[in-house]
C-alpha cells in the first residue's frame, strides 16, 4: 500500500471549498455523474476505434444510497483507472485543479454574481463527504486499486482484488452536516434536476412494472407487477436529434417531459442547431403567455453536453425571449465566470444574436406556412414579438415579415398591407401619413365609428408596449405618424370632407368660448372651437397625443422615463360651433341655466369617453332623473 501526501500548497483546501460554495453543495452529484459519463463515453470511443479490446455492451451508471452506513455509491462501467492513473488524475490533476480554482476565485468569493456552476470536478465530493473511496479497475489488463482520502492532503492507494469488473465505483462517506443527501427523495430530485437528459442511462432505485397479460387471460384478470431497475434519465432527448427525424408530436412529448407540471401545450417550437462558429443545439417553445402563472418557474434550461447547468440564462438568451421555454445545449458557454463577464463575452453575444435571428426566421416561415394559424396565435405571442422589435435591432429589421397589426375589425395586417390601405388624404398638415389606432375599442367607440365611416382603417393596439413600439416605428419608417382616434391633431381627418360654413360670427364665437370656459370651471380642459358638421356631437373631448403618449410610456417604464414625475391629465374640449347646443348656450340669458347646460353637456362628453366617475357620475344621474320628472 502507498501512503502519501498530495502536493498542494494550501494545507487543507477542502474546508475552504466547502465554506466557499456553501449553497452549491448539491452539485457534487452532477460532477461525479459527469465523470462517470465521460469515462463511459471514452470507453465507447476506444472500442469504436479498436483501441480497447473489450465488449462495450450496454453500460449504465448506478447510484445507490446506503442509509445504514451513511454512504452513497456511484458506480460506472467506463474505462476505469490504473494505479498510476489514479496517482496522476486524482492526486495531481484533480487536486491541482482544486488549488487553481481557489486561487482564481478567492477574491471574488463575495461577488454574488459568480455563477455557481464551476467545473469543480472530483473534489467537490468533499463538500458532502468526510471520506471518499475510489475503487477502480482499468479496461487495460491491470489490477484494481483502492484509493481513500479524508479531505486532508493525505491519501492511501493500494492494489485490491475486491473488484474484478471494469469501471469505477466512488463511495462517499457522508459527513454529519450533509445527511440530507442520504434521503432517497433528495437524490432523486438532484438526478432529475441535473441528469435527466444525460447520455448514459442512470439507474437509481426500482420501480414496479406491469407485466403484460397472457393472450388467453380471462377478462377480469389482474395484471401482475414486477420490481425492475429504474432508469431515471432519457439518454436521447429530442434536441440531440435531427429536426428531420422529429414530428410535431415528438416536440410536444419532449415539452411535457421537460415541464411535467405544464398542462397547456406550447404554441410552437424552434429547433436550434448550429456548429459554426460555435456549437449550440436546443429547442425553444413559445408558451401561451396570457394568464400564465408559471412564468417564473419553468424557464429555459441551459445544458452542457446534456448536463443541466442552470436556468438562469440572462445574457445568453436575449431579454425578449426570456418568456420562452425549452433547452439550450452548448459546450461553448463559459460557466465559471461572473455574470457581468458573461454578458460582455464575445461568444455569448454571438449565441444571443444567433438565437434572435433564428427566432425571426422561424416567425417569418410560420406566417408563410399557415397565416390563419399564426393570426390566431398572435395575441399570445405579440408581447414577445413587440418586445423584441423594441429591444433588438436585428429582430426589428426583419419584423416587417412577421409582425402583425390587428384592426378593430379583427383583421391582421402586415406592415406593407397596412400601408396599402391608407387613404390618399390620410395625412397631417406636415404631409406625414397618419395611421389611426384605438387602444380601447369600447372607450373610444364613437371615434372609431367616425373614422370607419370615413373609410379609414383603425388598428387595435392594446398591448402595454404599444407606446414604445409606435415610437420605434415613427423614428424608423419614413414619414409615418400614429394617432389615436381621439387625438386632437387629427380633427381634419375626422371632419366631413365638404367645407362647413360656420353659423356663428367671430364675436359670437368669442362669447361662446368665454361662457364655456366659465361654465366648466375645470382647468384640465382647454376649450377649442371647431366648425364641425351640425350632425356631429356638440362637445367632443380629445387628448393631446404627445402628452398622452408620455404618460403611457411612463406607465410601462420604458425609454428612460422612470421617475420623471407624473404628467398632468390634459384634455381638449372641442365645442362644435355649428351644433344646436352651441346656439342654445349663446341665446340663454340666465347665467345659472347656461352653466347647467354647459356642465350637463360636458358630463355627456365625459361619459362617452368613460371619464365620468364617482361623485360626478352620481350627481349626473341624479340631475338627469330630476330633469326627466320636470
Ligand atoms: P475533470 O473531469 O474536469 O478532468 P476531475 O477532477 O473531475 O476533473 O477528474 C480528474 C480526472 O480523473 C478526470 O479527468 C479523469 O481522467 C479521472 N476520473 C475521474 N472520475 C473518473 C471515473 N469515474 N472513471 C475514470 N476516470 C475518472
Amino acid at each position: 500500500m502507498t501512503k502519501g501526501n498530495i502536493n498542494v500548497s494550501v494545507e487543507n483546501i477542502f474546508p475552504l471549498i466547502k465554506k466557499f460554495l456553501y449553497s452549491d453543495h448539491e452539485i457534487f452529484l452532477r460532477e461525479l455523474i459527469s465523470n462517470a459519463t465521460d469515462a463511459t463515453l471514452k470507453l465507447k470511443h476506444l472500442t469504436n476505434i479498436g483501441e480497447a479490446k473489450t465488449e462495450y455492451g450496454n453500460p449504465r451508471i448506478e447510484v445507490k444510497i446506503d442509509q445504514e452506513n451513511k454512504k452513497i455509491h456511484i458506480k460506472d462501467q467506463g474505462i476505469g483507472m490504473t494505479g498510476a492513473e489514479v496517482e496522476k488524475y486524482i492526486n495531481q490533476v484533480a487536486f491541482s485543479g482544486a488549488e487553481e480554482f481557489l486561487e482564481k476565485y478567492k477574491d471574488s468569493a463575495k461577488d454574488a454574481g459568480i455563477i455557481g456552476h464551476f467545473g469543480l470536478g472530483f473534489y467537490s465530493a468533499f463538500m458532502v463527504a468526510e471520506k471518499v473511496e475510489i475503487l477502480t479497475k482499468s479496461y487495460k489488463d491491470e489490477p484494481a486499486v483502492r484509493w481513500t482520502c479524508d479531505g486532508s492532503p493525505e491519501f492511501t492507494l493500494e492494489e485490491t482484488t475486491d473488484k474484478t469488473d471494469r469501471g469505477t465505483e466512488i463511495t462517499l462517506h457522508i459527513a454529519e452536516d450533509s445527511t440530507e443527501f442520504l434521503e432517497e427523495s433528495r437524490i432523486r430530485e438532484l438526478l432529475l434536476k441535473y441528469n435527466k437528459f444525460m447520455p448514459v442511462p442512470i439507474q437509481f432505485g426500482t420501480r414496479q412494472e406491469v407485466l403484460p397479460l397472457p393472450e388467453d387471460a380471462p377478462e377480469d384478470a389482474v395484471a401482475e407487477t414486477k420490481e425492475v431497475e429504474n432508469i431515471i434519465n432519457n439518454p436521447n432527448p429530442a434536441w440531440t436529434k435531427a429536426p428531420a427525424d422529429l414530428k410535431d408530436e415528438d416536440y410536444l412529448n419532449f415539452y411535457r417531459e421537460l415541464y411535467p407540471m405544464q398542462f397547456e401545450d406550447p404554441l410552437f417550437h424552434i429547433h436550434l442547431n448550429v456548429d459554426y462558429p460555435f456549437n449550440l443545439t436546443g429547442i425553444l417553445f413559445f408558451p401561451k403567455i396570457a394568464n400564465n402563472l408559471n412564468i417564473e418557474k419553468d424557464k429555459i434550461q441551459l445544458y452542457q453536453n446534456q448536463v443541466f447547468v442552470t436556468d438562469e440564462v440572462k445574457g445568453i438568451v436575449p431579454d425578449f425571449l426570456m418568456l420562452l421555454r425549452g433547452v439550450i445545449d452548448s459546450p461553448d458557454i463559459p460557466l465559471n465566470v461572473s455574470r457581468s463577464y458573461l454578458q460582455a463575452d464575445g461568444a455569448v453575444k454571438k449565441i444571443s444574436s444567433y438565437i434572435t435571428k433564428k427566432v425571426a426566421d422561424k416567425m417569418a416561415s410560420l406566417i408563410n406556412e399557415n397565416r390563419e394559424d399564426y393570426e390566431q396565435k398572435w395575441n399570445d405571442i405579440k408581447i414577445v414579438i413587440e418586445y423584441g422589435m423594441i429591444s433588438e435591432e436585428k429582430f426589428y429589421e426583419k419584423s416587417d415579415k412577421f409582425a402583425l397589426y390587428p384592426t378593430v375589425d379583427g383583421k391582421f395586417r402586415l406592415w406593407n398591407e397596412l400601408i396599402e390601405k391608407i387613404q390618399p388624404n390620410q395625412t397631417d398638415k406636415d404631409g406625414n401619413t397618419i395611421i389611426l389606432y384605438a387602444s380601447d375599442e369600447h372607450a373610444q367607440h364613437s371615434y372609431v365609428q367616425t373614422a370607419k365611416d370615413k373609410g379609414y382603417e383603425v388598428l387595435l393596439l392594446d398591448s402595454p408596449l404599444v407606446p414604445h413600439l409606435i415610437q420605434k416605428l415613427e423614428t424608423t419608417k419614413e414619414k409615418i405618424r400614429f394617432a389615436r382616434v381621439d387625438a386632437d391633431h387629427i380633427n381634419n381627418l375626422i371632419k366631413k370632407d365638404e367645407p362647413v360654413i360656420s353659423k356663428l360670427n367671430e364675436t359670437e364665437k368669442e362669447t361662446l368660448k368665454k361662457s364655456v370656459e366659465e361654465g366648466i370651471s375645470d382647468t384640465t380642459f382647454t376649450v377649442q372651437l371647431e366648425d364641425l358638421d351640425s350632425a356631429e356631437a356638440p362637445f367632443i373631448i380629445t387628448q393631446p397625443e404627445f402628452m398622452r403618449r408620455m404618460k403611457d410610456m411612463q406607465a410601462t417604464g420604458g425609454g428612460g422615463m422612470f421617475g420623471m414625475g407624473g404628467f398632468p391629465e390634459m384634455y381638449n374640449l372641442v365645442v362644435n360651433t355649428n351644433s344646436s347646443l352651441a346656439e342654445k348656450i349663446l341665446k340663454t340669458e340666465d347665467t345659472g341655466e347656461k352653466t347647467a347646460q354647459i356642465q350637463h353637456a360636458l358630463d355627456l362628453a365625459k361619459l362617452s369617453q368613460n371619464l365620468l366617475k364617482g361623485k360626478e357620475l352620481t350627481a349626473f344621474i341624479q340631475r338627469s332623473y330630476e330633469g326627466l320628472s320636470k
